[in-house]
């Protein structure tokens, strides 16, 4: 009988230093390096002032641990993992300097798991070691969640795939060394055995990005991060196929769990800063001759938040227990996962929108980070896959043993069961009403 909910003393105190020092040496960085890029871009100039960070965070031991042993990783397992992310959710920079930012995870995840020898040394190790940044490149701009609809191919032509269509956002395409491209390889089955992942580099003649896209209405103050892909019968040698020729959306499976689960507890991190907000404020302000704090209205609201982000947070930790569980994608931890990727946006709609509401005007300032939270709220129900489709496959999943009643009333209807129940405790009925 184990149902433990505390963290181990020694790994408490881990999370203890990151606290402190997300807080008070990586928040900072949020403040002043503003551009979407710059904690991932290689050649921002927040590079530089990330550097001596990440050599703290190495020397630690607390460096890209999103690896299992079994790929070669510190094998931390998901569920410290989930705790540590719930930290690195409060700053934009907190991933890049813990070396496990998205997509650089997932991609040395696969690279990891499928890749060649000659893939993972000339690949995998710079990427690990936080030297260059990699794009992950799936969507296309007609078709997003369903693969069926993707019509990038690549054919083989000699020693080589020449990769024809285009692709769309992209994330982090315009400075990542090489992309990894999702193109249909065989038109003439279904998409889940006729898909390849293959390696395109940086460069490669026939990639050409259409433009760059910013999510929200910030173009002034960057180029956008998101790529407009389109590939001009961009060659690459045959070698570059990544996991088996055919088996682009098996790995494309394998990548997406795990992430999800930090992605969300991420967001539980930036829902404990909106809660420590709007706590602050309605202790601090006043009206009508007493604090927000004591109008019964507020205090609904500061409970329903703590409630919501408890039920969330839990919820999460409980698909990384089964993550760790089950050491694989099972049943049960697809659903999981699905079911708290589907409740992610409306948590952050619920809670930002309160500390929003409650900050008054300052709340729709650009002088606190609550607006830059909103923002994520309709990118959570998009990223990864709409929430739509994750509900779907709970739903499919919850009903899947469920049998249909076996004749018109259900096998809950109480006429039938009570008169089974008097059966059974006829000798105790005698005498007594039974009506
Ligand atoms: C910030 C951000 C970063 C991203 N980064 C990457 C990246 O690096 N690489 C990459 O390949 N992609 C990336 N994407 C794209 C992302 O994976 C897609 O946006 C997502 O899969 C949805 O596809 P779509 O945008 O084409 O929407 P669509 O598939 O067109 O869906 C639009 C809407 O249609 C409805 N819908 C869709 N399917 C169903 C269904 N089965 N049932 C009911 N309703 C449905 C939903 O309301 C859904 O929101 C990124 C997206 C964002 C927002």
């Amino acid at each position: 009988m184990a149902w433990d909910f505390s963290t181990d003393p020694e790994f408490q105190a881990v999370l203890d230093w990151m606290k402190v020092f997300v807080r008070d040496e990586v928040e900072p960085l949020d403040l002043v390096f503003r551009r979407p890029e710059d904690p991932f871009d290689p050649a921002s100039p927040a590079q530089a002032a990330m550097a001596p960070l990440k050599k703290i965070v190495k020397e630690k031991g607390l460096w890209a641990c999103h690896l299992g042993p079994e790929l070669g990783g510190k094998g931390f397992g998901q569920l410290k993992l989930g705790l540590m992310n719930e930290i690195l959710g409060r700053s934009r920079f907190a991933p890049t300097v813990f070396g496990t930012q998205a997509p650089d995870t997932g991609n040395a995840e696969i690279l990891a798991r499928f890749g060649t020898e000659a893939q993972k040394a000339k690949y995998l190790q710079p990427l690990l070691d936080g030297e260059i940044a990699s794009c992950y490149s799936m969507t296309e701009p007609q078709a997003g969640a369903d693969p069926a609809e993707f019509t990038c191919k690549a054919t083989r032509e000699g020693d080589s795939w020449v990769i024809e269509g285009e692709k769309w956002f992209a994330s982090h395409a315009w400075f990542a060394e090489f992309l990894i491209v999702m193109a249909i390889t065989d038109p003439k089955v279904p998409v889940h055995e006729g898909s390849s992942m293959i390696i395109v580099e940086k460069g490669t003649p026939g990639l050409e990005i259409v433009r760059n896209v910013t999510v929200g209405p910030h173009d002034e103050i960057g180029a956008g991060v998101h790529g407009y892909l389109r590939f001009n019968r961009c060659k690459v040698p045959q070698a570059n196929v990544l996991g088996p020729v055919g088996g682009g959306f098996m790995v494309a499976q394998s990548r997406l769990g795990g992430g999800r689960v930090h992605h969300a507890m991420r967001t539980v991190g930036m829902l404990n800063k909106a809660m420590e907000m709007m706590c602050e404020r309605v202790v601090s302000r006043r009206t009508k001759g007493e604090r927000l704090a004591d109008k019964q209205m507020v205090q609904e609201k500061i409970a329903d938040s703590y409630t919501q982000i408890l039920q969330f947070r839990l919820h999460v930790l409980y698909a990384a227990w089964l993550l760790d569980r089950d050491k694989a994608y099972t049943r049960d931890v697809r659903r999981e996962i699905s079911a708290v990727k589907a409740a992610m946006p409306g948590v952050l709609k619920d809670v930002v929108y309160r500390a929003l509401h409650l900050h008054g005007s300052l709340g729709m300032s650009n002088e606190t980070p609550l607006m830059n939270m909103w923002q994520y709220v309709p990118e959570m129900g998009i990223v990864d896959g709409p929430t739509e489709v994750h509900k779907v496959s709970v739903a499919k999943d919850v009903l899947r043993n469920v049998a249909p009643s076996p004749g018109v009333f259900p096998t809950y209807n109480v006429p039938e069961r009570r008169a089974a129940a008097e059966k059974k405790f006829a000798a105790f009925l005698k005498g007594s009403d039974k009506k």
